[in-house]
């Protein structure tokens, strides 16, 4: 029996709407806030049960703050962009609310991603008996726990890990991001990192890429090897468990890449303020004005997405590759909740991470990542709610 306020009408919003408007045993009351209201409202008329709406901006920590303090929600699901996290988790712990969110913070001035602003307030959730879940999307998120899941039940020590995030979708467009553009193309044109012998190693953009073949009639696609948020997180996990190499890679299609490197060409990708007739302008932010909306890629994509962990280690002494992964289907899960599959896959774990808290399932005072809890039941959840897994030795 539980209250949930969802921060953020965008496409993962919508679809955290649907999944948990699907699970009425256990949220009894929802509200969908964000900074369109009429988006809230589009969203709301889509669900089988009625839900309420607000619009709220998630940068003004007192208007959350008094959001909170009139719904009195048990959790607060956060998919509203990552420069909202700080001020969300603010008013959580002015109003005492648990908090969620898929994303870590980024300062909206530097295109750069790290835990450490968030883990700064685990003593302060502490404090209150109040539990943040930091990247309960599906990488970060789902994928944190896929490692944590091998290393539970299959082995003794992981050496290697690869999170290899694959979209095989086509939505027909010459050019657009499957989530919000600003965000993905700040991700995609920073610079690569991964982990070796005890170090993290930086590389330019795109740097390195190999072809891999994927499952169930994907095939082959080229992988690229970009820095990615759950690996600051896993790899404090895995260093105590034998970890030599870590790494995260995504496909690109040459479209894609083409398209980008022109954009950065020209300048269209800057984050820095420029001059135009008279006012200031952020080239990236006035690029995302003119791409599609990810929202409206729903009905348009089709193809599928895999994405999932491979991993190198031992069991009882003896080497063992294993590799787990979920497919999802973009025209099915448009058909079930009117949004696409990179949505889709990161909805569904926002409201089963929220579920966990507000069942009891997983319990914690503080700041948490996902590999930190008992991943049995949250494997079960994701089953149950539309991204089952599957795992191969290999
Ligand atoms: P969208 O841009 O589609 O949606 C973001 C929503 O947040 C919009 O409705 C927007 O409002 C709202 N919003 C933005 N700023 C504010 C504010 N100040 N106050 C209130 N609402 C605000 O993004 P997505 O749905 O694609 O992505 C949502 C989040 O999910 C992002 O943080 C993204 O990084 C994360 N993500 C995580 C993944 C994972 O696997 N872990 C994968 C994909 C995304 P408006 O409509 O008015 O602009």
């Amino acid at each position: 029996m539980a209250r949930v306020m969802i921060i953020g009408a965008g496409g993962v919003g919508a679809v955290v709407a649907h999944k948990c408007a699907q699970v009425p045993e256990v949220f009894t009351d929802l509200c969908l806030a964000s900074r369109t209201e009429s988006k809230c409202k589009v969203i709301a008329a889509q669900l089988p049960r009625p839900i309420e709406t607000a619009r709220v901006d998630a940068d003004n920590v007192p208007e959350l703050v008094a959001l909170f303090r009139s719904f009195k929600p048990d959790v607060v699901i956060n998919v509203a962009l990552p420069y909202q996290d700080l001020h969300i988790m603010d008013a959580c712990l002015e109003a005492g609310v648990n908090y969620v969110d898929t994303a870590n913070y980024e300062p909206p001035e530097v295109a750069h991603f790290e835990y450490s602003w968030q883990w700064a307030y685990h003593d302060r959730f502490r404090e209150k008996g109040l539990m943040a879940l930091l990247g309960s999307g599906f990488d970060p998120g789902v994928t944190n726990v896929f490692v944590a899941w091998a290393m539970k039940k299959h082995f003794d020590t992981i050496e290697e890990l690869d999170i290899i995030d694959a979209n095989a979708g086509d939505h027909g467009h010459p050019f657009a991001t499957n989530f919000n553009p600003e965000i993905n193309i700040r991700e995609v044109t920073a610079n690569g990192k991964y982990y070796k012998d005890g170090e993290f190693i930086e590389t330019k953009p795109m740097e390195f890429s190999r072809v891999m073949e994927f499952p169930e009639g994907i095939g082959d696609k080229k992988i690229y090897l970009i820095w990615h948020e759950e690996l600051e997180s896993l790899v404090k996990f895995l260093e105590p468990r034998g970890l030599k190499k870590a790494r995260f890679w995504m496909t690109f299609s040459d479209n894609y890449l083409k398209h980008l490197e022109v954009l950065q060409n020209v300048g269209m990708t800057r984050i820095d303020p420029v001059m135009y007739d008279g006012k200031e302008i952020i080239p990236l932010q006035f690029l995302k004005a003119l791409l599609p909306d990810p929202a409206s890629l729903g009905p348009l994509t089709k193809g599928k997405t895999c994405i999932g962990c491979q991993i190198k280690g031992t069991k009882d002494g003896k080497p063992r590759k294993y590799y787990i992964y979920n497919i999802c289907d973009h025209e099915e899960a448009y058909r079930e909740v009117k949004s696409q599959a990179i949505s889709y896959t990161t909805g569904v774990p926002a409201m089963i991470g929220a579920l966990m808290i507000v069942t009891g399932t997983w319990k914690g005072e503080g700041v948490f990542n996902m590999e930190e809890f008992d991943p049995e039941p949250f494997m079960e959840r994701l089953n149950m709610h539309g991204l089952p897994w599957t795992e191969v030795f290999y």
